[in-house]
């Protein structure tokens, strides 16, 4: 099934997507997951009555991010070829850094570039939602069935900021540098490879296979499990390709996953 997130007049509700003439459609309602609990303190049942709702084209909703997580970890260079654009070894270990969920944006939101940065970065991911606790899994665990599944992120990084600071969570975490979107999908196979591409007013940049992890996603999992334990709703980034760039003001950054869609955000200057 795939879900997405979105503003209904004064609400916030979950719907259900469906294909309509090769058109993504919010076809229906659909239950709010459990970890959204601003949403059950509004609606006592996980799908509110809502005598009006009629079908509407994905691309005419006011999407949101469609996850509310209590964390965001990601992968720093988890593709070899991005490792060496920037300089750096290939990792012996994964390497783990958070965004704090109030850098979440969804799909056609405006991402602010901060005044402290002269240059940020696109970086467009292939992101796992978690679908229940998940606590010290054994590299042989059946890593599937925590998942509830698949969306796309860009991990919009400041990146003078990442190197002047040394630890990243300025760079990584400033408000709306997490756009996530537009809908959440269990309909792929990411071990059947999953191709990232990010392109930046039209342009192709990144183009990347999720075959080409360093890290392959049940290592990820037992990797961070054996420290942190994930709750359902979490989201896990799972890094980028090669050929992340610099944005400037007015630019659009569209990243796509074949079977996920596209998330799109333009970037402008802080005001
Ligand atoms: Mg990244």
């Amino acid at each position: 099934m795939r879900y997405c997130r979105f503003r209904f007049e004064n609400e916030v509700l979950y719907g259900k997507v469906e294909d309509r003439g090769g058109e993504p459609w919010i076809v229906d309602l659909a239950h709010a997951p459990e970890e959204d609990l601003e949403f059950r303190v509004r609606h006592p049942k996980a799908v509110p009555t809502i005598l009006d709702f009629e079908p509407i084209a994905l691309s005419s909703a006011e999407l949101l991010a469609p996850v509310t997580p209590s964390k965001i970890i990601c992968v720093g260079r988890n593709y070899r070829d991005h490792a060496k654009e920037l300089g750096n070894e290939v990792p012996a270990e994964p390497l783990l850094f958070f965004k704090p969920p109030s850098s979440l944006l969804g799909h056609k939101g405006t991402v602010v570039m901060p005044p402290q940065s002269e240059r940020v970065d696109f970086e467009g991911e292939l992101a796992l939602v978690i679908g229940k606790r998940a606590t010290k899994l054994a590299s042989d665990a059946d890593w599937k069935s925590y998942i509830r599944g698949y969306t796309i992120a860009n991990d919009v990084t400041a990146r003078d900021l990442q190197k002047k600071d040394g630890q990243w969570t300025r760079a990584k975490g400033f408000d709306t540098f997490c756009p996530v979107g537009p809908v959440v999908s269990d309909e792929v196979d990411s071990e059947r490879g999953l191709t990232v591409e990010t392109r930046q007013n039209g342009e192709l940049k990144q183009q990347g296979s999720t075959l080409d992890f360093i890290f392959s996603i049940p290592e990820l999992l037992s990797y961070i499990t054996a420290a942190i334990t994930l709750e359902p709703g979490d989201l896990l980034l799972t890094g980028t390709p090669a050929g992340v760039g610099p944005v400037k003001a007015g630019d659009k950054v569209e990243v796509s996953i074949a079977g996920l869609g596209v998330l799109s955000n333009t970037f402008a200057a802080a005001r």
